[in-house]
This record gives C-alpha cells, sequence and structure tokens, in this order.
C-alpha cells in the first residue's frame, strides 16, 4: 500500500482553506481517492455549532500541556490567544493506509512540520485583498470586533511568510482556487519518487520483451 501524502495548507484565518480542503477531499472521493481531514486538538472553546471530533478535540488547557509532555504532538503552537495542535495519532494511520491528509494549520505550525515530514507538500492560500478578507471575517459573525482586529493584524503576519511554501493560491473565485489545490495535489502523486512502483512494473515489462 503506497502511503497518502501529506498536504499542509496554510492562510490567515478567513482565508478560506477550510471550505478550499472539503471541495478538494470531496473531488478526491468522487473519483475514489482517499482523502482525509485532520482534526486539531484545541483549547478554544467550541463556536455555536461546532462538534467534538468532528471540527475540534476541545481539550482544557491542562489536557493539551499533558499531551505536549508526552509527545502526541506533530505540531502545536498557540494562535489568538489558543493553543492549536496536530496528534501524531491523527495522521499516521490515515497516510499508512493510503490516505491523503490534510493539515489545516498555522504558519508556526506549517514550519515544525517541515523539519518532521520534509516531504510534506506545503500550501499558502492568500485572500485577494484587505477588503475581501475584513468582509469575510464579519460575514461569519462568529467573533468578536476586538478579535477581528487581531486576526486581521495576525494575517499581515503570516502572509509575509509565504515563501516558506512551495505553493501558493489566491482565493478570489472559489472555483478557481479549488481547480488549483485539486492541481497541486494531482501534481503532488505524480512526483517521480511516489511513480516508482508504476514505472518499474513497465521498465520490466521493457526489459522482458527485449530480452
Ligand atoms: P479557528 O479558531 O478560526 O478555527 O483557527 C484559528 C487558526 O488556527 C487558523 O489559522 C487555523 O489554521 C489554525 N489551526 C487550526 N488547527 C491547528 C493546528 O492543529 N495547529 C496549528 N498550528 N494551527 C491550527
Amino acid at each position: 500500500m503506497q502511503q497518502g501524502e501529506l498536504f499542509i495548507v496554510s492562510s490567515p484565518s478567513g482565508g478560506g482553506k477550510t471550505t478550499l480542503i472539503r471541495r478538494v477531499i470531496e473531488r478526491l472521493g468522487q473519483e475514489g481517492r482517499k482523502a482525509y481531514f485532520s482534526v486539531s486538538h484545541t483549547t478554544r472553546p467550541p463556536r455555536p455549532g461546532e462538534k467534538h471530533g468532528v471540527d475540534y478535540y476541545f481539550v482544557s488547557r491542562e489536557e493539551f500541556l499533558s499531551m505536549v509532555d508526552r509527545g502526541e504532538f506533530l505540531e502545536y503552537a498557540e494562535v489568538h490567544g489558543n493553543l492549536y495542535g496536530t496528534s501524531w495519532q491523527e495522521i499516521r494511520g490515515k497516510r499508512e493506509s493510503g490516505y491523503h491528509v490534510f493539515l489545516d494549520i498555522d504558519v508556526q505550525g506549517a514550519r515544525q512540520v517541515r523539519g518532521r515530514v520534509p516531504d510534506a507538500v506545503k500550501v499558502f492560500i492568500f485572500p485577494p485583498s484587505f477588503a475581501e478578507l475584513k468582509r469575510r471575517l464579519l460575514f461569519r459573525r462568529q467573533d468578536r470586533e476586538d478579535a477581528i482586529r487581531l486576526r486581521m493584524r495576525n494575517a499581515l503576519n503570516e502572509m509575509r511568510e509565504y515563501g516558506e511554501f512551495d505553493y501558493v493560491i489566491i482565493n478570489d473565485e472559489l472555483e478557481v482556487a479549488t481547480a488549483e489545490l485539486f492541481a497541486i495535489v494531482t501534481a503532488s502523486r505524480l512526483r517521480s519518487q511516489r511513480m516508482r512502483g508504476c514505472v518499474e512494473t513497465i521498465l520490466d515489462d521493457f526489459a522482458r520483451h527485449l530480452r
């Protein structure tokens, strides 16, 4: 069984990465490919409608820190005053069973994954403009005015780190951005190292016929 790829998708909050990842996973499913959206642990309280084990594993700061002590996180970071992390358990089994795994994490987390999973594919999603990001955050109505101001300021700092990523998508038109993320997934599957298994079979076939 070929191991699934690990995709790190980062953007400022409100950049639209969660929607994009969901759409790409759905499209992969329609093509019979296995893909999984990793569920992070967080100390942030749930927003209305969010479910434990689906959107996040909501845990206390104490629980989170004891997981850190036990080395259970592939990466973790403090984002907007709350702790967020991806557990090894979330990704290992899935990748081994051939699932592509998508992480929706911030820039600090992406940096930690690079050191630990060097072949992870890193994608940064840009909002098209300041006004559009602000409009999306206000539209969500999930955060108070002061929280939105903090997120906009953090957005600029995060966007300045785009050079650490393999790919950049500007999320203006959702359809276009979805197609672009899908293209990245396809291109990653065709990397020569990953194609070795299929290619060896063709080479053997040639060798047999030319013997
Ligand atoms: P939100 O509170 O809006 O769901 O997420 C806030 C930020 O935390 C987003 O930028 C999101 O990508 C990031 N985030 C979510 N889960 C993780 C995680 O497991 N690790 C890291 N480093 N960041 C995360």
